[in-house]
């Protein structure tokens, strides 16, 4: 096959490292990016994550490094040549991760440096000197005011998951970070999306880009199954665990839109039995962390996720995703969707659909470009929504409900990033965020059940520990507070 790591000279030092990690050939954005990158050209890539990615600028990063290599101990020999930005901890714990395994048998000397986490280990990191560091904007820049990374001797730098940065707000931040840098480097911009503001941020930055796209952006797996639900608010558990059981899947990842609800799922469904765990912005890194450990040994099933908590996470083999809310972006729909059918692996997508989120559903149809059918699924004992002739409705006839429209500012929270913009964590504070029409509207006593719907007669298993996540029953006025 031509897609072989071997046609690309690499050196013996990586290639071992490659082999090692077992990859057979490259992938579709490796082929075309590691050759280019090797010239040092700028790039401009199309490349969503579980691509391979990371590797395709990684590695012929590191080759082109090589001739920095060497054993000293002074920090001074080791100065910042390669800087590599990414929107999450998350991610750039995982990229991070993988660019120490590439370089392995090399000298080169990598680092991460994220927000949520004590500065003085990074710190001491930094100052033994490092050739790439890998970063997310904000710490990067108390880094920098702190005079621990000094970045006068970058030669590259990559901008990745540059369209979700830029969602979240790191504009400011980039541009400070980019003022920072020699002009006479080679910039890499890696987006799932190329949108007109990632048009304007590469014109800016990069100089006469190659631009390589691997597959259609907005394109979804053809190895998963992708189903509407239509399902109530007080019914979507319900759904959920029908599919589980009638399924037999194991575990899933579950999306939702705002913090809140993300905490809020995830006890409810604790206490229906299913072992569950949340990932969301206002948990500690160390939380995270053990959640997503936790679930990738099997020891929790379900991981109720925002999405910039999820945003690339590389766990293979998840079965199936379920988005509890349709998500306000229609991109986030292919995001999400993509954690499930990764590698040829076929998987489930599931989407929960309530009457107002039919103008959502047609924003996903248009950037699909497919025709999506909202069926019902019966429920044992209640229906699980209106009847499908409403759900038939081309969404372009309803009105925008203006409450979508006013929840897509409000209830999208950037610190779910973790690193927040700095101009959110200095002065500037804006109008309050996290309000939640759930928590703003009166309560109302269900219509007839005497037991709350998160307390079914006969959960699906007894377990034996409590997990964290289960909190003492509190009085339903206490639950209204912000305690979420
Ligand atoms: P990424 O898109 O960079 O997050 O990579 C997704 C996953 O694909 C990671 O687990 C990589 O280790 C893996 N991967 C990257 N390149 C290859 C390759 N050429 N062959 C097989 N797996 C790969």
């Amino acid at each position: 096959m031509t897609d072989s790591f071997s046609n690309l000279s690499l050196a013996p030092t990586l290639a071992r490292a490659v082999a090692e990690m077992g990859y057979e050939s490259m992938t579709p954005i490796q082929a075309q990016a590691i050759p280019v990158v090797l010239t040092g050209q700028d790039v401009m890539g199309a490349a969503q994550t579980g691509t391979g990615k990371t590797a395709a600028f990684s590695l012929p990063l590191l080759q082109r490094l090589l001739k920095h290599e060497n054993p000293s101990t002074s920090p001074a020999r080791h100065p910042v040549r390669a800087l590599v930005l990414l929107p999450t901890r998350e991610l750039a714990d995982q990229v991070a991760q993988q660019i120490k395994m590439y370089a392995k048998y090399t000298q080169l000397r990598s680092a991460v440096v994220f927000g949520g986490m004590d500065m003085k280990p990074q710190t001491l990191e930094l100052k033994k000197g490092v050739e790439v560091l890998v970063a997310t904007p904000g710490r990067l820049l108390d880094h920098i005011e702190a005079k621990n990374a000094v970045l006068n001797q970058v030669e590259y730098v990559v901008l990745d998951e540059a369209d979700r940065m830029l969602d979240i707000g790191f504009l400011p931040d980039l541009q400070r970070i980019l003022s920072y840098l020699p002009k006479q480097r080679t910039t890499l911009l890696f987006s799932a999306t190329f949108s007109p503001e990632i048009k304007r941020l590469a014109g800016s930055y990069l100089q006469n880009p190659i631009t390589i796209e691997v597959a259609r952006p907005n394109e979804t797996a053809s190895t998963v199954e992708q189903r509407f639900y239509a399902a109530q608010d007080d019914d979507k558990r319900r759904v959920i665990r029908k599919v589980l059981d009638d399924r037999g899947i194991k575990q899933a990842f579950i999306f939702v839109n705002s913090k809140l609800g993300c905490g809020r799922l995830a006890r409810s469904l604790e206490r229906e039995g299913l072992r569950t765990a949340a990932l969301h912005g206002d948990k500690s890194q160390d939380e995270r962390l053990k959640a997503l450990e936790a679930f990738k040994k099997g020891e929790v099933d379900l991981l109720v996720c925002t999405d910039v908590a999820a945003r690339g996470l590389d766990i293979k083999d998840v079965p199936a995703v379920f988005n509890f809310d349709v998500p306000f972006n229609a991109e986030d729909y292919v995001h999400r969707i993509g954690r499930t059918g990764r590698a040829g692996a076929s998987g489930l997508a599931v989407t929960l659909v309530s009457p107002s989120d039919a103008r959502l559903v047609g924003d996903i149809e248009k950037l699909i470009k497919k025709k999506l059918e909202v069926e019902t699924l019966q429920l044992d004992t209640r229906p699980a929504g209106p009847p499908p002739e409403k759900w038939g409705e081309r969404a372009e006839d309803r009105p925008r409900a203006r409450s979508q429209e006013g929840r897509r500012r409000d209830d999208y929270d950037p610190r779910d990033a973790l690193d927040a913009p700095r101009e959110r964590r200095g002065g500037f504070r804006p109008a309050p965020i996290n309000r939640d029409p759930f928590f703003e509207k009166p309560y109302e006593a269900p219509a007839q059940e005497s037991s709350p719907s998160w307390e079914p007669t006969a959960p699906r298993a007894a377990r034996s520990s409590i997990s964290a996540n289960i909190k003492p029953k509190r009085k339903v006025a206490a639950l209204f507070k912000s305690g979420d």
